[in-house]
C-alpha cells in the first residue's frame, strides 16, 4: 500500500487563509447585513412621511446627496436620493423632526457585534488548530503532558527473557543474581544489614547484550521493571527532563520493589563541564537524578541499571558509592561465551547435526552477542535461499564472512592481472602468518570480491583465548599486514591500491606499540596517547610536545618498515611455496586451512 502524505504546509498558510476570511467577511458580509436594515424610498414617500408625523429622526447627508431618516419609534432606517427642496428645513422643523443629535445608526447592533467577534472566532479557531497540529507532531496528545515519564513498566517477564537465555557474560549473571535474590527476599539481607547498591551500571561495547541481562533480571525477580531510555529526558524546554526523573522515581517508589532500567545513560549523564553554552536542560536533568538517587534509602526496594558504552563520559557524581556505586562489565565474549551465544541463537533455526560449533566460534573471533545472533540468522536465510531445509557448517562459514566483508560480490569481473595480483596478495599474508611461528594459522584465503570492497581475504583463526599479547606477537602481526605489499612487490616489482586496509591496520598498531604499550625504548613507560572511548572503536589523543610527537611518527615508521622487510625476506626464501600457491588459489579461488598447509608442508 502507499501512503500518500500530504506536505506540511507552512504556518504563513494559516494566516493568509485567516486573513482572507476576514477581508470576505468585511466586504461582503457587512455591507450585506448593513442593507438588509436601510430601506431606499423616493421623495414623495419621505416627504408624505414627515407630514403624517412618521419621522423620527433625519440626518442629511449633503456630500452623499442623501438624506438618511428613521420612522417614529427608530426602528427602521429608510434612504431618500435629495431633491432641490428650499422648503425641507422649514418642512422637518413644522413636523418636529429632529435634526440634530447622534448620527443614525446604519448597522444594526447584531452587526456591530458579530464585526468584533467573528473575527476573534477566526483566531481563536486558528490557534486551536496550529496547536493541536503541533501535538500531533510532538507525538500524540500525551506530549502535553509534559513533565510526565513515558518509561513502559513490564510486569513479570515481558518478553520472557530469563538469564539463560543470555550466553556467556557468567561474572555480570552473577552480580545480577545477587539483585534478583534481594527482591525475592530482601528480608535476609536486612537481617545482616547489608543494603543493596542503589544503582548497577552496566558498561560495555554495543551488542554485547546489555539490554537482554536488564531484561532477564526483571524476568527472573518477578518485579516491576520501569525501562526508559536517556534520550527520552531529553526535552525541548529546561526542567521538563527534570520532572521526568521526579515522576519515574514517584512511580517507581510506589511500585517498589521495582526495577528501573534506563539505556544509554551518557545521554543524561554526560559530565557537567560548566562550560559557556552549555546544555542546562540536560544538566537539570542530571541534577534531579542525582537528587533522587540521594532521596531514597538503600532498602526501599528501588534498584536501578543502567546501561552505557561510553562509562568514562558519565559525571563523577553519578558513579560515587550510593548512587551506581557497582560497575558490571559486561565485555565482548571469549571462544567459550561465543559458542554459547551461537548455541543459545541456533536453537530459534534448524541446524544441521554435525555443525562445530567451536570452529564457528573461533572463525568468528572479536564478534559481540549482536553480531553472533546476525551471524546465526544469515545462515537461515542463506540455507532458504539454497533450498534447504537445515543450515549447515558451510552456510554459517559464509555468513560469517558475509558479516565481516560484506557479501559476494558476483558481477565484478577482475581482469586475469588483478584477479594475479589479488592471490599472490592474499597468500603474501597468509605465508607470512604461517611462517611466523607464533601467528595464528590460516583458515581459509578467497580472492572473491565482497561488497565492502575487500577483493579477496585470509581468515585467520585464533586457537584459544588471548588475553595478553607479547611484542613479538604484536610485530608478527604488522609483518602479516604487510605481507601482502611484500608479496605484490617481490613478484610484480609494482605496488597496488589494495593493502590500504593493511598499511591502516599495521600504522594503528604500531603506533599503540609505541604509545600505550610503553614498546619503545626511547619513551620507556610513559603513556603518550590516552584512549578515548574504549568502547566505541578506541580514539585516541595525543598527550605529549610536538617533537615527541615527530620521534614517535619516526619511530612508527621504523617499526613498520622493520616488519615490511622482514616479511619480503621470509617471502623471499620461500619464493618457490608463494608461486605455487598463489597459483592453486587463482584457479580455485577459494583455498581452505588445510588444502594451504599441505601445499606449504609438501
Ligand atoms: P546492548 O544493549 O549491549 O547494545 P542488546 O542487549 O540490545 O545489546 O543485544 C542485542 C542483541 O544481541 C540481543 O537481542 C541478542 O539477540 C544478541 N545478544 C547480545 N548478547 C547476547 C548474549 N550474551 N547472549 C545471547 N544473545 C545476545
Amino acid at each position: 500500500m502507499n501512503e500518500v502524505k500530504t506536505p506540511k504546509k507552512p504556518l504563513i498558510y494559516y494566516y493568509i487563509i485567516a486573513i482572507l476570511l476576514l477581508l470576505l467577511f468585511q466586504f461582503l458580509a457587512m455591507p450585506l447585513l448593513t442593507q438588509a436594515r436601510i430601506q431606499t424610498v423616493d421623495y414623495n414617500t419621505f416627504v408624505s412621511m414627515v407630514e403624517e408625523g412618521q419621522v423620527g429622526r433625519a440626518e442629511i447627508q449633503q456630500q452623499d446627496n442623501r438624506i438618511l431618516f428613521t420612522n417614529k419609534e427608530e426602528t427602521m432606517v429608510y434612504k431618500t436620493a435629495m431633491v432641490p427642496d428650499d422648503d425641507l428645513t422649514t418642512r422637518l422643523l413644522d413636523a418636529g423632526v429632529s435634526t440634530s443629535g447622534d448620527e443614525i445608526e446604519q448597522t444594526s447592533l447584531l452587526a456591530e457585534i458579530l464585526s468584533w467577534v467573528i473575527p476573534i472566532v477566526i483566531f481563536v479557531a486558528l490557534g486551536q488548530y496550529l496547536s493541536r497540529k503541533m501535538m500531533d507532531r510532538m507525538g500524540g496528545p500525551n506530549a502535553m503532558m509534559f513533565g510526565k515519564s513515558n518509561a513502559k513498566i513490564y510486569v513479570k517477564s515481558s518478553d520472557g527473557i530469563k538469564f539463560s537465555d543470555v550466553a556467556g557474560e557468567d561474572e555480570a549473571k552473577e552480580n545480577l543474581k545477587e539483585i534478583v535474590e534481594y527482591l525475592h527476599d530482601p528480608q535476609k539481607y536486612q537481617e545482616i544489614g547489608a543494603s543493596m547498591p542503589k544503582g548497577i551500571l552496566l558498561v560495555g561495547p554495543p551488542g554485547t547484550g546489555k539490554t537482554m541481562l536488564a531484561k532477564a533480571v526483571a524476568g527472573e525477580a518477578n518485579v516491576p521493571f520501569f525501562s526508559m531510555s536517556g534520550s527520552e529526558f531529553v526535552e525541548m524546554f529546561v526542567g521538563m527532563g527534570a520532572s521526568k526523573v521526579r515522576d519515574l522515581f514517584r512511580q517507581a517508589k510506589e511500585k517498589a520493589p521495582c526495577i528501573v532500567f534506563i539505556d544509554e545513560i551518557d545521554a543524561i549523564g554526560k559530565k557537567r563541564d560548566g562550560q559557556l553554552g552549555g546544555n542546562d536542560e540536560r544538566e537539570q536533568t542530571l541534577n534531579q537524578l542525582l537528587t533522587e538517587m540521594d532521596g531514597f534509602e538503600g532498602n526501599t526496594g528501588v534498584i536501578i541499571l543502567a546501561a552505557t558504552n561510553r562509562p568514562e563520559a558519565l559525571d563523577p557524581a553519578l558513579t560515587r558509592p550510593g548512587r551506581f556505586d557497582r560497575r558490571v562489565p559486561v565485555e565482548l565474549p571469549d571462544l567459550k561465551g561465543r559458542e554459547d551465544i551461537l548455541k543459545v541463537h541456533a536453537k530459534k533455526i534448524k541446524v544441521a547435526e554435525d555443525v562445530d560449533w567451536n570452529k564457528v566460534a573461533r572463525m568468528a573471533s572479536g564478534a559481540s552477542g549482536a553480531e553472533l545472533a546476525n551471524i546465526v540468522n544469515e545462515a537461515a536465510l542463506r540455507a532458504v535461499r539454497d533450498g534447504r531445509r537445515f543450515a549447515n557448517q558451510s552456510d554459517l562459514e559464509e555468513s560469517i564472512e558475509v558479516v565481516i566483508a560484506g557479501y559476494q560480490k558476483k558481477n565484478a569481473i577482475l581482469t586475469d592481472q588483478e584477479k594475479k595480483v589479488v592471490a599472490y596478495h592474499e597468500v603474501g599474508h597468509a605465508l607470512v602468518a604461517a611462517l611466523q611461528t607464533d601467528s595464528a594459522p590460516v583458515q581459509k584465503i578467497t580472492i572473491i570480491p565482497r561488497t565492502s570492497g575487500a577483493l579477496g581475504y585470509t581468515m585467520q583463526v585464533e586457537e584459544g583465548n588471548h588475553y595478553l599479547m607479547s611484542q613479538e606477537e604484536l610485530e608478527n602481526k604488522i609483518a602479516t599486514l604487510t605481507g601482502g605489499r611484500a608479496a605484490e612487490e617481490l613478484v610484480f616489482h609494482s605496488a597496488s591500491t589494495g593493502a590500504s586496509n593493511d598499511i591502516e591496520q599495521a600504522t594503528k598498531l604500531a603506533r599503540s606499540m609505541i604509545t600505550r604499550y610503553g614498546m619503545s625504548k626511547d619513551f620507556d613507560m610513559v603513556a603518550l596517547e590516552t584512549v578515548q572511548n574504549q568502547y566505541l572503536g578506541g580514539d585516541t589523543s595525543l598527550a605529549c610536545s610536538a617533537e615527541t610527537a615527530a620521534e614517535i611518527d619516526r619511530q612508527v615508521v621504523e617499526l613498520v618498515r622493520r616488519q615490511h622487510e622482514k616479511a619480503t625476506k621470509l617471502l623471499e626464501g620461500h619464493r618457490a611455496k608463494l608461486d605455487e600457491i598463489s597459483r592453486y588459489l587463482y584457479e580455485k579461488e577459494t583455498i581452505t586451512g588445510e588444502e594451504f598447509m599441505e601445499i606449504l608442508k609438501k
